[in-house]
Formats: structure tokens, sequence, C-alpha cells
């Protein structure tokens, strides 16, 4: 491997463990070394090599000659009244992504985005209405996590680190549209040998791209299923949601059904409530029918208004209607309320502008 390209030093986040090895070996130093670089990176957050002082002197020159550990970008980092924190990220090329940090009872959850915008344009989501504009890389998705675990303040001075105990793949971008880069990242958050998480602690949220479900149940990641179905018949999904053109409710369904879930185990099943569009208790009904067979629970999100949207928020009577209505035919239902709608960081509101600027002042057609 040609270790050093030009007078570039290399990203060590771009490698995964193994590849770390080779690195090391390449510069004659002992294999063990990468566990220990491995362990001062994902556990300690380490972000130079001076901090690895169990790594000989000579040891750390030689990396620091041909390397760096090169995080995104924190540009910006809002705290909302609620205490969620959304981040904005410059990537190496400009492109801005989001990621948002959840805090509550005890846990620390961090939605991460997996790609620079969208291709699937969901109707109610203000990241779709902006296009795709690249699909994130391995590092580019966990190294959200590195900085947010980081604490770091947007000014990139070192703060006192933090555990992330819980991962959604909920922020931007469809992560079964990079699923590539998406299971090498989730590979990485999972290994003992990097972030050492729980894959029980880790969701990936999909808007149903039917193949890629497939393969997620096939690579044996383990980690958790959610699917944005928030429609009850393909009539109003299709208006909602284009991918349901191409793989409609009951390509959707058998997908789901086929999915290999862990005992105790249940796919979560994601449902935004749009005002007159999706809300009615018929709209229940219909949904416990199509849900029927599927080791599921339903998540009621009540939709968030935001400027220029088509749609409006169900009143509360509605949502408890609705909820009433699912629990009658013996499905768990929660209501859950977005966190950080005053900063623009719930479900569907992240564009990957300046939080400040969207503060103050929407963009064209929003
Ligand atoms: S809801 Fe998800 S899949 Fe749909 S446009 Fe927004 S980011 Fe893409």
């Amino acid at each position: 491997m040609d270790i050093k390209e030009k007078d570039n030093k290399i990203n060590l986040l771009e490698f995964g463990a193994d590849e770390l090895k080779s690195i090391v070996e390449g510069l004659g130093m002992k294999p063990y070394r990468a566990a220990q670089i491995c362990r001062w990176i994902y556990s300690e957050g380490a972000d130079s090599f001076s901090a690895m002082t169990d790594i000989s002197k000579a040891d750390r020159e030689k990396l620091s000659e041909i390397a760096e550990i090169r995080p995104p970008e924190l540009l910006e980092r809002l705290v909302s009244h609620d205490g969620t924190e959304k981040h904005l990220f410059s990537l190496h090329d400009g492109e801005k992504v989001e990621s948002v940090l959840i805090p509550d009872e005890g846990r620390l959850t961090l939605c991460i985005s997996s790609q620079a915008g969208c291709a699937l344009g969901c109707r109610f989501c203000l990241t779709g209405a902006g296009g795709i504009r690249r699909n994130l890389l391995p590092h580019e998705i966990t190294g959200q996590v590195l900085v947010a675990g980081a604490g770091r303040p947007a000014s990139g001075t070192a703060g006192k680190g933090r555990k992330i105990t819980n991962i959604v793949m909920m922020g931007m971008g469809e992560p079964l549209m990079n699923a590539g880069n998406v299971f090498e990242a989730l590979g990485r958050l999972i290994s003992p040998k990097m972030f050492n998480m729980s894959p029980r602690r880790i969701t990936l949220s999909t808007a149903g791209v039917v193949p890629g479900i497939k393969a997620l149940g096939e690579s044996g990641l383990g980690v958790n299923l959610a699917v944005s179905v928030n429609a009850p018949s393909d009539e109003v999904r299709d208006y909602i949601m284009p991918i349901n053109k191409k793989y409609p409710l009951k390509a959707l369904m058998k997908a789901l059904k086929d999915y290999p879930l862990a005992p105790r185990r249940r796919i979560t099943v994601e449902y935004v409530m749009l005002r007159g569009i999706n809300d009615r208790p018929e709209h229940a009904a219909q949904l416990g029918k199509l849900l029927r067979g599927l080791r599921c629970k339903i998540n009621l999100i009540p939709f968030n208004e935001h400027g220029g949207s088509e749609f409006g928020r169900p009143d509360e009577a509605s949502v408890h209607a609705f909820q009433e209505r699912l629990h009658s035919m013996n499905y768990t239902a929660f209501i859950r309320e977005s966190r950080g709608v005053d900063i623009l960081a719930a479900c569907g509101q992240l564009r990957g502008f300046s939080a400040r600027k969207t503060l103050t002042e929407a963009p064209p057609g929003v």
C-alpha cells in the first residue's frame, strides 16, 4: 500500500482495524500498535498522536510524519431548550451534514446522517426537498459519532468526553441507498476493536428500500431496523413518499416479514402523522390490518409544522384516538414528540445549512 500520497497526510479514520494494522506494519512497527491506536482514537477520543502515551516517541513521530486523525469539521453546535444538540459538519469537499444529540433518561442518543441530502424526496421532509448531493464515506458517518462523543465546542477546543449510548441512523439521507458505506460504518461501530457498541443500541431507519432491507438482514450486523411506513395504503403513500411507486406496500411488507429478526426483537414502524392525510380512525384500522403478522411496535410522530410545508399537525385528540385504535387491535403504539424543534433538529427538518441562518432566514421555496 502506498501510504503517503504526495505531501498529503493520510487520515487514519478512513481505515478499518485490519487496514490500520497493515499501515503500522508497513511503517516497521509492531502489529499490536494498531490495537493501541484504535483504543486511543475510538475509546479515548484522542485526536493527536502526542496523546498516545503508551506508544514510543519514535513510533509516534513515524506516524505523525505520514498520518493524521481528521474527523469532520464541526462548524456549528446549537443547543435546544430541551437539551437536544444539533451539529453542523463540513466535509473535506465542503459538503454539509448534520447530526442530532438527544439526552433522555440516562441515554445519550445520536441521530447521524448517511448522505449529504437525499434523493427520495418525501413530501414532508426538508432534507428531501434539496435533492441528493452525495453518499457519505464510512469514516464520514462514524466521524459524527467521534465528534459528538468528544463534546467539542464549535471552536474545536478539546472538551470533556461523553459516552454516546445509542445511535439512530435517521439523519440526512436514506441509509440503504448508500448501503456499502453504511454497512462498513455499522461494522466499525460494533467492532470490539473500534467503537465497540452493542448492535442492539444501533437502529437503522429506512424509507422502505426493499433490496436494502434484504441485504441488511443478510449482513448479519444485527442492528435494529426501523421503517418509515407513514401511510396505511398505497394511495396515501404514493402521494407522500415517491419511493412507494418503486417499492409498494405489498413488497415492503413482504420484505419486513421475511427479515430475520432475533427472538424478542421487533421492527419499529415509524408513522409521521399529517393532518387530514393519514390521521383518521379509518387510517388506523387500515394500518393495523396492513401490519398484521409483523413483529413490530409503532411510533406515532405528530408532524412538526414548518414554514412553507403543505402539511399540518393533527390535533391531540386525533393522535390519541389513532393510538387507541391501534391499542384496541393489540399493537404497541407510542406517541413520540420530536426533540429540538426550536433549533430545526426534529425529524425531517435537517438540511445541512447553517443552523443559525435557518433560524432567521428561510431559503427560497421553503
Ligand atoms: S424522510 Fe428520509 S428518506 Fe425521505 S426524503 Fe427525508 S431523508 Fe430522505
